[in-house]
């Protein structure tokens, strides 16, 4: 029998063969449909192709590092195809960094090639002088006067070979918790993820929108919400998250017919809360994922309340490639408040401090092991070791239990918890009771200093608008629904959170503001 060359295409070992598998079989397909431009499969199949050959030609190649310091747009999949296809390893970041923190990674990386904006080309500039760097910039859009249009780099297509454990990609890891490590992915990690079975809609390739406002430099807008949307073969409609309010996204549903989205919690927080939710036609939805963060029950219960579609939540790591868990397809259907089974080819346990494992219902560490987890942090041996148990398993710093039928909950981050006069508060325990309260819009519980207790439980809250509920309130609704020592003793109203574009709530920010 002949396999057509599509199918042969899947045993590639880079990553990038897979997106061309789908662009053979249907290359006149939308593949991402931006605010102003759209490519097809063959147009994304053949820019990278080219931009990869145009990379060779300006000396950047296998093992290079290429800074990808731009907004969400379509040239942004272009690049990392380009990057995958080139051996070029291609190291997002955050495009609302400003020069100081673009210097780190610019530096940690030894980029030999930045692509960005004409508006942020200033802070490379900037940031390359600070540490005495002299990268190629490529600005998408018009070429200013030291860069070189992007549009312009272009060469005899290439695609290189890999080992499936050559790195692909380097991310870095979210910075919530301190000084940001470089991730090492790898092509397996991503050939990996293009299967996991993560976001599974039973709906045809041809039928799937996925609408994409989670930033694609956090992993998880990349993995699951376009990667695996363009291989599977549906249409990306990539948005800038800049540009996000609960309305815009409500409204892009509607008129586009989306059928996909990934967001995180504060979405669905923004959402249920906003004016305008209940105006919308939100029925072509057909599959809806929480990942980044714990998804508060009670807003999950509104939003599917009001808009019919069950939602599910999932849990993963940059150093995982996104996602190990999902509730999608968990064989007993989805239980809300967790973050289901784990993926495909994915094992995962839950240890005690000797790294032993606990019993279902106890909890301790999240371990996983699987195709989709790094292969190490950049420069960092020591930290690498210390990430990795003897078997193998990746030490993830989450708090989690699971039940008999191997759901499993994150219960907090282990650097979160709270010890309060012995005993352990997980804030997002508090966080999620204090969701519940119709005056509460928005809530983060964090331990401050006390003298007498080591750690005390404070709770800043963002309150609905209008709403005249006071600090007593909140601690008498807390102090009705837990155990005292979990209760608030200090409440701060806030008009708003201090967040990373990818939805987590900054809470060294809050303690530092505090102290
Ligand atoms: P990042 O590397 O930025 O993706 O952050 C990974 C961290 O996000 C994990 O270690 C968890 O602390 C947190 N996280 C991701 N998904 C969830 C979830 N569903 N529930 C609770 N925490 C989550």
């Amino acid at each position: 029998m002949d396999v057509p060359d599509y199918l042969q295409r899947v045993a590639d070992a880079n990553a990038a063969a897979l997106f061309d598998a789908t662009a053979d079989h249907r290359p006149d397909a939308t593949a991402i449909e931006g605010e102003t431009r759209s490519f097809t499969f063959s147009d994304l199949h053949e820019r990278s192709r080219a931009f990869a050959g145009g990379l060779h030609d300006r000396g950047h190649t296998e093992g290079n590092r290429l800074l990808l310091y731009l907004p969400n747009c379509p040239e942004y999949v272009t690049t990392i195809l380009g990057g995958l296809r080139a051996g070029v390893v291609v190291s997002p970041v955050n495009p609302q960094y400003k020069a100081r923190e673009l210097a780190h990674q610019l530096d940690d990386t030894d980029a030999s090639v930045v692509v960005t904006h004409p508006a942020l080309a200033e802070h490379v500039h900037e940031a390359a002088a600070d540490i005495d760097a002299d990268p190629d910039v490529l600005t998408v859009g018009e070429s200013t006067a030291d860069t070189t249009a992007f549009h312009e780099v272009s060469g005899d297509p290439v695609t290189v070979d890999v080992e499936t454990d050559t790195t692909a990609m380097q991310p870095y890891t979210s910075g919530t918790t301190g000084q940001p490590k470089g991730v090492l992915l790898t092509h397996g990690n991503l050939r990996a993820q293009a299967f996991s079975g993560f976001q599974f809609t039973g709906l045809p390739p041809e039928e799937q929108r996925e609408l994409v406002f989670l930033p694609l430099y956090h992993i998880t807008g990349f993995t699951h919400s376009t990667w695996q949307t363009l291989v599977r073969g549906g249409t990306a409609f990539v948005r800038n998250p800049a540009e996000w309010s609960a309305e815009t996204c409500m409204r892009e549903i509607e008129e586009h017919e989306i059928t996909s989205f990934i967001g995180v919690a504060t979405m669905f927080v923004d959402m249920v809360n906003d004016e305008s939710f209940g105006e919308y036609d939100l029925s072509s939805l057909d599959t809806v994922n929480e990942g980044g963060a714990k998804m508060p029950v009670a807003v999950q219960e509104r939003f599917e309340e009001r808009t019919g579609v069950a939602m599910s939540e999932g849990y993963g790591l940059t150093e995982t490639t996104a996602a190990t868990h999902t509730g999608v397809g968990s064989s007993f259907g989805y239980k809300p408040g967790t973050i289901g089974q784990p993926l495909r080819m994915t094992d995962a346990k839950i240890v005690d401090s000797s790294g032993n494992e606990v019993e279902p219902g106890e909890t301790g560490e999240l371990l996983v092991r699987g195709p989709q987890v790094m292969k190490g942090y950049h420069d960092l041996p020591n930290a690498t070791d210390a990430a990795f148990t003897d078997e193998g398993y990746f030490r993830t710093g989450d708090i989690a239990r699971r039940d008999a039928e191997n759901y499993y909950e994150i219960v907090d981050r282990k650097k979160h918890m709270i010890n309060t006069a012995g005993y352990n508060v997980y804030p997002s325990e508090v966080e999620s009771l204090l969701y519940e309260h119709p005056d509460v819009a928005d809530a983060a519980v964090v331990g401050i200093p006390d003298d007498r207790r080591n750690e005390t439980v404070k709770a800043f809250v963002v309150r609905t608008p209008d709403a005249d509920v006071t600090a007593d309130d909140i601690r008498e609704f807390c102090l009705d629904n837990l155990a005292e020592y979990k209760h608030p003793r200090e409440v701060e109203f806030v008009d708003d959170l201090p967040r990373t574009a990818s939805g987590k709530v900054q809470k060294f920010k809050l303690v530092d503001e505090d102290a």
